[in-house]
């Protein structure tokens, strides 16, 4: 009975995969894998447990061959748990102090929305401001409230945005899980003020880690929810499809940050480079150890490195 209800399960989740044969912001067909090989990830349930990595010829966004239908991604964010709170640092984090610089210059009573507020940890510390959120976890949801945010709904969309303009919209550690990036970022830049601005933070392509690991980088492998990655090619690609004003795409660091660990993973990161099935030396017999097929799971165990900002 068990193995039955196993085997069901496993056919239902294949069955609420979509495969992408197109680009999931500008639609173009003309997509290429970053790798030609698949590359294995801690499934998360609804995540299937292997990928490719494809990129877009035509806007360059990076992202995963295979999404869960939406209905499963948003079932995903309203179970998580927050006992488990990866969030709840006890200190500002580098990106966060940088926003707090960023808010405390807003006046008074501005319009502030996080979208993906989660616990309201970014907007408590500015109760100056006229503060609202979008968090799809109802117990995150209901403590960002306690905290005085008010959470428009779930998702971003025409129905939760209606009614209100903002003079600063924050997106952080959001867009990488967005199966529809253009749509909603296009949502959101309807709603700003005259000289109102989002800021998106995330993971970035154009950055010599990713670049060395390609297809198999942890922000990739290891994080199964995370779908789509930027550049600075793609927020080309959304100032001229949204018509914005200007555009500005920064590096920052997202978690504490240590130079030593940092030179370490580049230098684990060149050995994989050179060792991993793309290489030139890939005849070698040594590259041709399970090992190496193993070593994207291993480095990512071993180094986790800073994030980077996208600003528009
Ligand atoms: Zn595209």
């Amino acid at each position: 009975m068990h193995i039955l209800d196993t085997e069901r399960v496993k056919t239902k989740i294949f069955m609420e995969l979509l495969i992408n044969d197109k680009c999931p912001a500008c639609k173009s067909h003309n997509i290429m894998p970053i790798d030609d090989f698949d590359v294995h990830q801690l499934s998360n349930g609804i995540f299937p447990s292997k990928y490719r990595l494809l990129e877009c010829q035509k806007c360059k966004l990076w992202f995963k061959d295979k999404f869960p239908i939406e209905a499963k991604v948003h079932q995903h964010y309203n179970n998580l748990d927050l006992e488990n709170d990866l969030w709840n640092y006890e200190k500002r984090l580098p990106h966060e102090k940088k926003l707090d610089k960023i808010l405390k210059r807003l006046p008074s009573k501005a319009k502030v929305l996080d979208v993906g507020c989660w616990t309201g940890r970014l907007l408590s510390a500015h109760p100056r401001l006229e503060r609202f959120g979008i968090e799809p976890n109802p117990d995150a949801a209901a403590l960002a409230l306690e905290r005085g945010i008010h959470v428009l709904g779930p998702t971003v969309t025409s129905e939760t945005m209606s009614g209100n303009t903002f003079d600063l919209v924050t997106m952080i550690d959001v867009f990488e899980h967005l199966t529809n990036p253009l749509d909603i970022i296009k949502l959101i830049t309807r709603q700003l003020r005259p000289n109102g601005k989002l800021i998106i933070v995330t993971g970035r392509t154009n950055c010599l880690p990713v670049r060395l690991a390609r297809s198999t980088y942890w922000y990739f492998s290891i994080v199964p929810d995370h779908l789509v990655f930027l550049n600075k090619k793609f927020v080309k690609t959304l100032k001229n499809r949204l018509s914005l004003k200007s555009v500005n795409a920064e590096g920052i660091i997202h978690y504490p940050f240590l130079f030593t660990k940092h030179l370490r993973e580049l230098a684990w990161l060149f050995i994989w480079r050179f060792g991993n099935p793309n290489s030139p030396f890939k005849r070698l017999r040594v590259f041709k150890l399970g090992i190496f097929k193993r070593f994207a799971y291993l480095k990512d165990i071993l180094f986790v490195p800073p994030g980077a900002t996208i600003t528009i």
